[in-house]
């Protein structure tokens, strides 16, 4: 299948930011109080899309699973008080209707979904016929035929604006990261798919915050066009992904120490 993108989404956010852009917001909403807190902060640092986790796919039971549709009503609100553009995501066609019902205007497609195609063409037939940008984040298993795979799925229906997101590997034992970067498979994606924005997650990459600047100024060096990090107003009482958060002010250290180099491919 030949790719065509004409990213005009992606492509817009980056002249907004000067490339490259950032996607920022914590893991998860937990509250209004916390969700309006982090994106009037994140919105006053130049952000121009906010993230947040709604229905949140944890590895085991028990542990703080999203607080669902209503989590919605407060990214409207952080569209409409603060401007913000919002992103989230969807592991189900139900979660594209609700998420299309609010307005979204970026879906994204976690890790853990893009491992398996009956999932991903459940999001593709609820997305046919819709245009709104979609995020493919990497399948947690190093795989670079299902990363395609999910992709295809989801340009056959029509949807141009889409991006990858690069958020590493499972892999058993102890690691100095928490999902190994693999550094050789985004870039064969970037390869295949030219026109398609390439964003780095160093948050789900490091799983500590001190990872977060040295994983983003490698992909950034590697030529990547943004990146998505997850920031939370209070990281320590995080609930979800604590140890990778960073605060706003923490954010903005971060973003002003990078360095947009010459890429290397
Ligand atoms: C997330 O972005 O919070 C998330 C659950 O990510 P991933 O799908 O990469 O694990
Ligand atoms: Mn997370």
């Amino acid at each position: 299948m030949k790719f065509i993108s004409n990213n005009s989404f992606f492509a817009k956010l980056q002249v907004e930011q000067s490339k490259p852009f950032v996607i920022a917001g914590p893991c998860s909403a937990e509250s209004e109080e916390q969700v309006m807190e982090t994106a009037q902060a994140l919105q006053q640092q130049g952000i121009k899309l906010f993230r947040a986790g709604i229905w949140k796919p944890r590895t085991r039971p028990g542990s703080f699973e999203g607080v669902g549709e209503k989590g919605l009503a407060w990214l409207k609100r952080v569209k409409q008080e603060l401007g913000l553009m919002v992103t989230t995501e969807v592991a189900t066609g139900k979660h594209v209707e609700e998420a299309l019902k609010y307005n979204i205007d970026v879906l994204w497609i976690g890790a853990r979904t893009t491992v398996n195609p009956f999932a991903v063409q459940e999001i593709a037939d609820a997305l046919k016929g819709v245009q709104v940008p979609v995020m493919i984040k990497n399948p947690i298993n190093p795989d670079l035929a299902l990363w395609i795979g999910a992709i295809e799925r989801i340009y056959t229906t029509g949807i141009t604006d889409l991006a990858a997101i690069h958020r590493g590997f499972s892999s058993y034992g102890e690691s100095k990261y928490r999902n190994t970067p693999l550094w050789q498979i985004p870039i064969e994606l970037k390869a295949r798919f030219q026109n398609m924005p390439l964003i780095i997650d160093p948050s789900h990459i490091g799983g500590k915050r001190e990872l977060i600047f040295p994983i983003t100024q490698k992909a950034l060096d590697l030529g990547y066009d943004g990146m998505i990090i997850e920031s939370h107003p209070r990281p320590d009482f995080a609930l979800s992904d604590a140890a990778q958060q960073v605060t706003p002010a923490a954010l903005k250290d971060i973003l002003d120490r990078l360095q947009v180099r010459k890429p290397k491919y």
